[in-house]
């Protein structure tokens, strides 16, 4: 059989960490067994939909490389585009409801909100569990019919509410749910929506999903879903939840923390290929030490028997470590086309820019580079003069003055050197010589020489970033800081 996996996001805000990491493993798992990966859009819940999130959903699956497949046959949704809307399915929904209730499997309910408020608040003061009690079940056709010229009802499963359930998770393995307690489910809202337990069952029935992966926190919700595959009739898929995703302190990764927006990390800088590559690690290895994968190799190795049952720690040391790897290995033009974008919103390039003159940068700091947004504060000097304390240009126990004398004399010396000579090698060896030869140590001039170029305490060597700005900037910086400190 054709494995059939498919992600199924709410269009509810901006695609998540967690969601993007479901999509991954669906994907992977379906393209590792040569099946198939669909997109359904789960916009059911009128109150959480947000307009155009389904949209962004997509584009950000597609910048990803997490395309779904458009399956022509047997399948429902949109011919064109592959993706099923669940809004466009009510009267299926409703069909299948109305199927439920025929066979006595499911019924209308017209309790109030006042009513059900009221039950689960005596309920409580019991020390009852709470859940509905069913007083709708056993109302006769006339019943219904006239509460219906009022009221709007919703369709609730008749839950079992005795015995057990026992139910194999492709991750945690086999769990047993009591069946004590149940309350019978909504299937179909007041609004003619159906809930996500009616519309998923029916959906990943008529896509013929083989495998729904999905997160952690349905799992409290099996026993619903169980129950309506067995009402229903149908075989039910695998289901595999995967484990949660927490902070180093082991809080739940929230979006009131920030930060777990997908394109908010592409914003950052952070490398699309080196944020999946991170994704894929959150709850999943290979039992081997390797850490870095490219797409094919994600694909051909992933599998669920090695998806963890533990919450999955996000550290962001790992993803900029891992984000470091990927920067340093993407060729030069490549990287700096991605870096013209974090400098040009910082004004330090215009739309029209010297590509050689940032080739020299963006090589200077591609080894320690991190994340791209960090580029425009580690390189700002090459664009502008830069603001810095006089004080930072002082080598340990060194006086202004002397400084001062250091830099007037190491400005003669480099407006010696011509054009043609000014490169890395050439500064390294006559400036060196000039230190010997003037009887300091590499400290008293290197250290003025660097911080009047940077006005960083900690940047590249002074050689490289003078060959990166060219002797005319290093002539003006020079002079700059001489002014400061005279
Ligand atoms: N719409 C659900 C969610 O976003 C999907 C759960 C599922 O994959 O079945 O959490």
């Amino acid at each position: 059989m054709k494995i059939r996996t498919r992600f199924a996001p709410s269009p509810t805000g901006y695609l998540h960490i967690g969601g993007l990491r479901t999509a991954l493993y669906a994907f992977l798992l379906a393209k590792r067994l040569k099946g198939e990966f669909l997109l359904r859009i789960e916009d059911t819940d009128r109150e959480r939909f947000v307009p155009g999130a389904d949209v962004s959903l997509m584009r950000v699956l597609k910048e990803m490389g997490l395309e779904w497949d458009k399956v022509k046959e047997s399948v429902i949704g949109n011919q064109e585009s592959g993706v099923v809307y669940q809004s466009k399915r009510l009267d299926v929904y409703k069909k299948f409801a109305e199927k439920l209730i025929a066979e006595h499997k499911a019924y209308y309910c017209f309790c109030s909100k006042e009513r059900l408020d009221d039950l689960r608040a005596r309920q409580t003061a019991q020390k009852l569990p709470t859940g509905y009690d069913g007083l709708c079940q056993n109302l006769i056709v006339e019943e219904i019919n006239e509460k219906k010229k009022n009221i709007t009802p919703v369709v609730r499963l008749k839950m079992p509410k005795t015995g057990a359930c026992c139910f194999h998770d492709a991750i945690r393995g086999n769990i047993e749910f009591s069946y004590a307690g149940q309350e019978d489910v909504i299937l179909m809202k007041s609004d003619g929506f159906p809930t996500y337990h009616l519309a998923h069952v029916i959906d990943d029935n008529e896509m013929k999903i083989t495998h729904v992966i999905r997160g952690e926190e349905w799992l409290p919700t099996i026993p619903k879903h169980l129950a309506l595959w067995e009402a229903l009739g149908w075989e039910k898929p695998i289901y595999a939840h995967l484990p949660l995703i927490v902070n180093p302190d082991k809080t739940k990764l929230s979006k009131r923390q920030g930060h777990v927006a997908v394109e908010d990390y592409l914003n950052k800088g952070y490398l699309k290929d080196a944020l999946l590559n991170f994704i894929l690690l959150l709850g999943w290895n290979p039992g081997t030490e390797k850490e870095i994968f490219s797409m094919e190799e994600m694909i051909q190795e992933f599998s669920m028997e090695k998806i963890h049952k533990s919450p999955a720690v996000f550290n962001t040391e790992k993803l900029d470590w891992i984000n470091g790897f990927y920067i340093r290995k993407t060729p030069l033009n490549l990287l700096v086309e991605m870096c013209v974008p974090y400098l040009q919103e910082k004004d330090l390039i215009g739309e029209r820019y010297d590509k050689k003159y940032l080739e020299k940068i963006v090589l200077l700091e591609q080894e320690r580079l991190k994340k791209l947004s960090e580029l425009p504060e580690l390189t700002d000097y090459f664009f502008k003069d830069t603001v810095y304390d006089k004080n930072l240009l002082l080598w340990k126990n060194q006086t202004l003055q002397e400084v001062a004398t250091i830099l007037e004399n190491l400005l003669k010396k480099i407006e010696t050197i011509t054009d043609i000579n000014f490169n890395k090698n050439y500064l390294e060896k006559e400036i060196l010589a000039y230190v010997k030869e003037c009887n300091l140590k590499n400290g008293d001039v290197l250290w003025p020489f660097r911080v009047a170029m940077t006005g960083k305490k900690a940047s590249p060597g002074p050689f490289e970033v003078a060959d990166a700005l060219g002797k005319e900037r290093v002539v003006q910086k020079i002079k700059n800081a001489i002014l400061q400190v005279r």
